[in-house]
């Protein structure tokens, strides 16, 4: 075994690896969205199991209640306030410096996800909301890329392996967008983070399986409640013929005809949010959450919710368009949106 070799030994003597799998794990490209608590783990794994090239894709930046979970970050990077893609970059290379990892900070949208996507193997899920990932889920399956879901909330977890053409695709299963505010999120719900250990860890064996081509890849879901010790896999089925995605191969999310539009509010310091494509808000419940999970001060009547949150105010519309208040930028306002409102 060569010196280039070496450090990954102990994977190349399990037999399902081999020296044969290493040599296609150094010469894989994987692409991983949002390195946030699931995309640590992600790049984490894959940058020791020697993945040769990574792409990391993040919006957002490194802040004091990410270190609970998010493991590649510690205090210095709150300090200096780095976005989370730089940070985890500076970290990674210090765990492997013989592979190529590329940084990119950005909000992944219809406009920039193609490229960041082509040349990839394989494409993981490490963000936190629905908007992205079927987005993902549309570049994906019309590049004909294999791409692994996975996502947290609370002691919970579930991943799917989407091949397409092969199994369902995550629009397959999971139909329309859920309407904004109806699907919980880590930063109202909380999140336990040893569960984002386990499923980023599932996620990150699934590359690697689809990378040297051995295993028996998840054809289902994955789904695990660790504060109830419940552990479930279920059968998906096939490709469904009408799924607008990998059926009819409209790409909605792709062709931005559905998903988040922010728009910059000139000179207001703020920022319009409107998700397409999806139902209204239920508002009620919205400042009900809001309220439990005391993320600041909440009003509520029949035509909006209003939240001061983190030095941003939040107007929130039953149709689901909210005006963010304390930013002016995109990124910014719809990383809050999903954050808070959840889509
Ligand atoms: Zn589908």
């Amino acid at each position: 075994m060569g010196t280039e070799l070496a450090r990954y030994a102990r994977q190349i003597i399990y037999p399902g690896i081999g020296e044969a799998g290493q040599r296609a794990l150094l010469a894989a490209r994987v692409t991983i969205i949002g390195v946030g608590a699931t995309g640590s783990v992600l790049a984490n794994h894959l940058t020791r199991a020697g993945v040769g090239y990574l792409r990391l894709v993040d919006r957002d930046f490194v802040e004091l209640n990410n270190l609970q979970r998010q493991l590649l970050y510690d205090e210095e990077d709150v300090a200096a306030v780095l976005p989370k893609a730089v940070a985890a970059g500076r970290k990674l290379r210090q765990i492997n410096s013989s592979i190529v990892i590329e940084e990119i900070v950005a909000d992944v949208t219809p406009a920039n996800i193609s490229p960041l996507v082509a040349d990839a193997d394989v494409v993981l899920d490490g963000t936190d909301n629905f908007a992205t990932r079927y987005l993902i889920n549309d570049v994906c399956v019309k590049l004909g890329k294999p791409w692994v879901y996975c996502g947290v909330i609370a002691a919970c977890g579930m991943t799917m392996t989407i091949r397409p053409g092969v199994t369902p695709c995550l629009r397959c299963v999971m139909g329309e967008l859920p309407a904004p505010g109806t699907v919980p999120t880590c930063d109202v719900a909380g999140v336990v983070g040893p569960v984002v250990t386990l499923m980023g860890s599932i996620a990150a064996t699934e590359a690697i399986k689809l990378i040297v081509g051995q295993g028996a890849l998840n054809p289902g879901m994955i789904y695990a409640d660790l504060w109830e010790d419940s552990f479930d896999r279920f059968d998906l089925g096939g490709p469904r013929p009408d799924c607008p995605t990998c059926g009819r191969h409209e790409y909605p999310f792709l062709n931005a005809e559905a998903g988040p539009r922010t728009t910059s509010l000139c000179g207001r310091d703020a920022v319009h949010v409107s998700v397409v494509g999806t139902q209204g808000v239920d508002l009620a419940g919205l400042a009900d959450r809001l309220r439990a999970a005391r993320v600041g001060a909440i009003q509520a009547n029949p035509y909006l919710v209003r939240a001061q949150i983190d030095g941003y105010e939040f107007t929130i519309f039953p149709d689901g368009r909210a005006i963010i208040k304390g930013t002016s930028d995109e990124a910014v306002a719809a990383t809050l949106y999903a954050k808070y409102v959840g889509m």
